[in-house]
């Protein structure tokens, strides 16, 4: 390969999704570098050979991905563990072995070659489907078809980045199994050519607190291993091989981040009131349990939403009702946090596409999915909130419905609560006596009626993931239209502007749990709009905690009236974010914003 020029001083913009900044050497992460033999078979006792040869790749490949698991348990990781299960499932699949097998057989080849045969026709079987999110599943597959060819090699790749500690990693895409092996790693940074802001991949970066970078499109073309990297996590930056002055820079900022978080964090607990007393509640959002320490200590006063789908993973068998309780009674009257709200499982989606009834669907996230899944499968649902209203005993908790698109969802859903809180009841056992019931508003439906659902709940919580993608009709997962992605566009703004209006008329609060809540470019809009609870990553709570206490609500309504005006999102952008620049020149210096 001809000798290609280092770039120097270059800066890629992609998407910032979780933040902080960090320097150091580039590792290539290439998951495609396997080089495949290939040779042919000529005697039966060959292919016995290698069948055996596969079949022992297969299994060192199983004791790999439940080694990882067990570590991240141990090491506190708290990430989306079930990326691995769905891989040693697909290493179990009978189909895909047995396909392997056939092609050493029949076609008289090697393991590898087999292998390669095997995923290619995958590959054209995935390729054809029109579901975008389907096609991506291939990407599983090649995954796993890597880890065999590694072990067959006789290579096994524990790490991510053989280096060791201190690299960047940089990669085409990472899956979210990846980004936690990162944690075991200790990679500073990573940036990726893929990936948007609510992919799960991102959630999982800012849970982990690794500063990263996504969507570049050309970063893999761009950047060598050991090339000086810059990873600006917070403003969505990559700078590849900067100047002595620029690397000064930098390194003034990361002294500066790391004093701002620490400088926050020592205010983190005050009270989000601003100068004119307009109170707001901030809360965190967890997946995993293991987070509430952080959530306490970023400033969270309750958690705002609890993704108790995040239990139904990395187990082989469904959870009990004392798993369940064992979670709902670490999260309920916890010290330090007023109130825990826990989500019924919001199962589907991009969510878990290992349950093979939901990979079947064509439009998972407008699939069966959350509360429309609950309502089917009623006697799992009934195993969760018989724990949840156990755990209610406990301490302040709420229940939150999710996808409620109409009044006979909640209505049911309530009716189900109602029949086994008699159960418990009649079993003489305890059970909360203030638990508060909500409804996700992330269907448009669902904010059209907000009226009509007002009169059966005690509060809202708006989920802006799903109702910006559904309003805007933009995929969340899919970085073709990330661009379109926009928390600002008047329809949405208007529509939680009403959702909000209609919940205080009914006399209900209103919270919002998206990822909105936790950007502080809307937290004056957010404040304007008098939303009563704003629920967000608890890294991000300090931040919009200050904004709030260093203004007012006067201020923050003038900037609504002003923009609530505008037709186009591009402008209201431009305003927004320039205003709040120029208002909080030292919190958002490197925001993006
Ligand atoms: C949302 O949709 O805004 C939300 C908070 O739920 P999730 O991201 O889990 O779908
Ligand atoms: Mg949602």
């Amino acid at each position: 390969m001809p000798e290609e020029k280092n770039i120097k001083n270059t800066v890629l913009k992609g998407i910032g999704v979780s933040p902080g900044v960090v320097t150091g050497r580039a590792y290539l992460f290439d998951r495609l570098d396997a080089q495949i033999s290939f040779y042919k078979l000529d005697k039966a006792v060959q292919k016995t050979e290698e069948i055996r040869r596969f079949r022992e790749a297969l299994r060192a490949s199983e004791r790999q991905l439940k080694e990882i698991k067990s570590k991240l348990t141990e090491t506190g990781g708290l990430e989306p563990i079930y990326i691995m299960d769905v891989h040693i499932m697909i290493l179990k699949d009978r189909s895909f072995v047995a396909n392997v097998v056939r092609q050493i057989r029949e076609m008289s080849v090697n393991a590898e070659w087999a292998l390669r045969l095997t995923i290619d026709k995958y590959r054209d079987i995935f390729e054809k489907m029109d579901d975008e999110y389907l096609r991506d599943r291939f990407n599983d597959i090649r995954d796993v078809g890597q880890m065999i060819l590694r072990n067959l090699a006789g290579r096994r790749q524990e790490k991510i980045a053989p280096l060791g500690e201190g690299v960047i990693v940089i990669a085409a895409d990472l899956s979210p199994a990846d980004t936690a092996q990162m944690m075991i790693d200790k990679v500073l940074g990573f940036a990726t050519d893929m990936g948007s802001k609510t992919s799960h991949t991102a959630i999982v970066a800012r849970s982990i607190a690794i500063p990263a970078v996504v969507g570049l499109e050309k970063a893999t073309r761009q950047v060598r291993t050991n090339d000086l990297i810059i990873i600006d996590g917070t403003a969505g930056l990559v700078i590849v091989n900067p100047d002595p002055e620029l690397l000064h820079r930098y390194e003034e900022k990361r002294r500066h981040y790391q004093t701002v978080r620490e400088e926050e964090l020592k205010y983190a607990k005050y009270p989000a009131v601003t100068k004119d007393g307009c109170r707001v509640r901030i809360a965190g959002n967890i997946e995993f349990i293991e987070e509430i320490p952080s959530a306490v200590a970023h400033g969270a006063e309750g958690i705002g939403l609890y993704r108790t789908e995040f239990i139904y993973i990395n187990r082989e068998e469904l959870p009990t009702e004392e798993d369940h309780f064992l979670n709902y009674r670490r999260v309920i009257g916890v010290e330090g946090l007023e109130w825990a709200t826990i989500r019924t499982f919001d199962l589907g989606g991009d969510k878990f596409f290992s349950d093979p009834k939901l990979a079947k669907e064509m439009n998972p996230q407008m699939g069966l999915r959350a509360i429309r899944f609950c309502l089917k499968e009623i006697n799992l649902f009934k195993v969760q909130l018989r724990a949840i209203l156990r755990a209610s005993a406990f301490g302040k908790a709420r229940i939150l419905f999710p996808m409620i698109s109409g009044i006979e969802e909640i209505r049911a859903a309530k009716n189900i609560l109602g029949e086994v809180r008699d159960d418990l009841k009649q079993q003489g056992i305890a059970v909360g006596g203030d638990i508060e019931i909500g409804v996700m508003i992330e269907v448009p439906s669902a904010a059209i009626i907000a009226a009509e659902l007002a009169r059966e709940v005690d509060f809202f919580s708006i989920g802006t993931n799903d109702l910006i993608q559904y309003v805007l009709a933009i995929d969340r997962i899919n970085d073709q239209v990330t661009y379109l992605y926009e928390p600002l566009h008047p329809a949405v703004l208007r529509m939680i502007g009403r959702v909000v209006e209609i919940g205080h008329r009914a006399g209900i609060p209103v919270a919002m749990c998206g990822e909105m809540a936790g950007d502080p470019t809307y937290t004056m809009i957010l404040l304007a709009m008098e939303i009563d609870e704003l629920s967000m990553n608890p890294l991000a709570i300090p931040k919009v905690k200050e904004i709030i206490r260093e203004t007012t609500l006067k201020e923050a309504r003038r900037l609504l009236r002003r923009i609530m005006k505008m037709a186009s999102a591009a402008e209201i952008r431009e305003h927004v974010e320039k205003a709040m620049r120029d208002r909080f020149p030292g919190l958002l210096a490197g925001n993006g914003a």
